[in-house]
């Protein structure tokens, strides 16, 4: 690491200054620190951590007891999808600042093809800003960084615009990259993809890891899975190119992302100097399993037992070739998720229910487009109302009648809650009024959303047959976040901490500043060092 005064190096925003004296000062009791491990589970709710707390007995019991466990932190934005939550745990800014707004505005980008096909063409090209690697690199061009996930924005937003290691997983059971990266493979992906270890799992059975006696929910749940093979033991087909291809809906998947990551880390020598290194992964399983049998399911209480012994065997392999003092980890979740209505009806006798409102919106959209509007103007997609307002003008059809018109009828559903306007929602009390807040993180300034609609808690969006996230609400928005190293006091944290507050909470142990402004401020309780960080 290089020495404090480093920093006068950088122009910083006038808002960083007077971090810069405390962050540099965390430096030195930590200058032993040299691997950063973040890890997202994808659809990770922050209840889990206590509802399957005593079954616990692998990385995540190891987290929870040697950590410092803010189990109920939040996103604090409205759509908890996976692209914008892994746009946010290492950049400590929203949405709105990010660019990342839903995963259909993600990473999709024809112009980076992956490699060797059979993966969508993918990049960050949307993504605006840096990431807690360039702040890394900024002070230290020399740090490195390997990104791994099963899904391809899982791997790449962690790393915002950074050309590092970033690999995915394609349907043929290789792990891929895209042009934005690399015009070919390294020697040691095209290693582990030789192995075809994905392919090994054919005709293999996902069974319970306990005796039936100790899952108390039900395993045979006609709602789940669209009714098809709801209950234990789940095999995977007998073919094998097959069960590459359906390899992410198994425990397994989870598995083989942690195996590459390490073979990874190996590979690269990453956590051997000379500058701190960072080791991103996503686990995507349990989002898997929580939208085919929901959050209620045997199955997902299963997949936590898994996901908890497969990162205990991580860390156990990880600690034997990486001094464990010199390691930080960081965990968190890209969102939480939301039970199946029926379920959590049956089981509460609270209302519960889908909503779609594209019947609504289409009957509004027909009318303008009969007065010559142009078909572009509007569009309508889960909770979002984009419009073109000089499309109306133009027209000379009046853009403030059809909205009025729109958000009248979409009230009248009995699963709305609210119908706002985007310029409507600054007006509101944003301490108070969650929603507006989170709808106010969500929306980068130049996008055109005209409305967005919010849902009651435990209403989604629909048609859908399998359990949603996405919403404002917490059983999306709360997830946990865990920190675990030299540099933190372990212990359960009731503070109000957001995802947000990961990156730069990273970036003062690491004594780097983030090289622009961030949404987020660093968790001070959860510091060894606290009164001198
Ligand atoms: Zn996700």
């Amino acid at each position: 690491m290089s020495r404090p005064g480093g920093f006068s190096r950088f122009i910083l925003p006038l808002l960083l200054l007077p971090l810069l004296p405390r962050a540099a000062a965390a430096q030195d009791p930590l200058a032993r620190t040299t691997l950063v491990v973040f890890i997202t589970v994808d659809q990770m709710r922050g209840d889990y951590l206590d509802r399957f707390g005593a079954q616990l007995t692998g990385g995540l019991a190891r987290l929870k007891t040697g950590g410092a466990v803010f189990a109920n932190a939040s996103l604090d934005y409205a759509i908890t999808e996976t692209a914008p939550g892994h746009a946010t745990g290492m950049s400590g800014r929203f949405p709105r600042s990010t660019g990342i707004f839903s995963n259909s505005l993600g990473v999709y980008d024809p112009q980076a093809p992956s490699i060797g096909g059979g993966a969508a063409p993918a990049s960050p090209f949307r993504f605006r800003g840096s990431t807690l690697i360039d702040w890394m690199r900024s002070r230290n061009p020399q740090s490195r960084a390997l990104s791994v996930s099963r899904k391809d924005r899982g791997a790449i937003l962690p790393m915002g615009r950074a050309q590092q290691e970033v690999y995915w997983y394609a349907s043929d059971g290789r792990f891929t990259t895209s042009t934005y990266y690399a015009d070919t493979l390294p020697a040691w992906v095209r290693q582990f993809n030789a192995r075809r270890l994905p392919h090994q799992y054919a005709g293999k059975a996902w069974t319970p890891l306990l005796p039936a006696s100790e899952y108390p929910e039900p395993d045979s749940v006609t709602v789940e899975n669209r009714g098809q093979g709801i209950v234990f033991p789940h095999v995977a087909p007998a073919d094998s190119a097959l069960a590459a291809r359906v390899l992410p809906n198994y425990p397994w998947m989870d598995q083989l992302t942690l195996d590459f990551a390490l073979d990874g880390l190996r590979q690269l020598d990453l956590g051997q100097g000379p500058a701190v290194d960072l080791l991103a992964i996503s686990l995507s399983t349990t989002d898997a399993v929580g939208h085919a049998f929901g959050p209620d399911s045997r199955e997902l209480h299963d997949q936590i037992l898994r996901l908890d012994r497969a990162l205990g065997a991580f860390f156990d392999r990880l600690f034997q070739i990486r001094d464990s003092a010199g390691v930080i980890v960081a965990l968190t979740a890209d969102h939480g998720v939301t039970p199946f209505p029926e379920v959590y009806s049956a089981r509460t006798g609270r209302p519960a229910g889908q909503v779609d409102l594209s019947g609504v919106a289409g009957i509004v959209r027909a009318r303008i487009l009969a007065r010559g509007v142009d078909s572009s103007a509007w569009q309508w997609e889960d909770g979002v109302l984009w419009m073109d307002r000089g499309a109306f003008t133009r027209a000379g059809v009046s853009a403030d009648f059809a909205v009025r018109e729109f958000m009248t009828a979409a009230r009248e559903n009995p699963g709305v809650l609210r119908v706002d306007q985007v310029r409507s929602l600054a007006q509101q009390d944003t301490s108070r009024d969650y929603v507006s807040r989170r709808w106010l993180h969500m929306i980068p300034p130049e996008l055109p959303v005209e409305v967005v609609v919010t849902l009651k808690e435990h209403y989604v969006w629909g048609p859908a047959s399998y359990a949603m996230h996405g919403s404002p609400h917490d059983d999306d928005a709360r997830v946990p976040i865990m920190l675990y190293g030299a540099p933190f006091k372990p212990g359960a944290y009731r503070d109000n901490a957001r995802v947000v507050d990961l990156a730069p909470t990273l970036a003062a142990v690491l004594g780097v500043a983030p090289t622009e402004r961030v949404d987020g401020r660093v968790l001070r309780a959860a510091l060894r060092s606290a009164g001198t960080n």
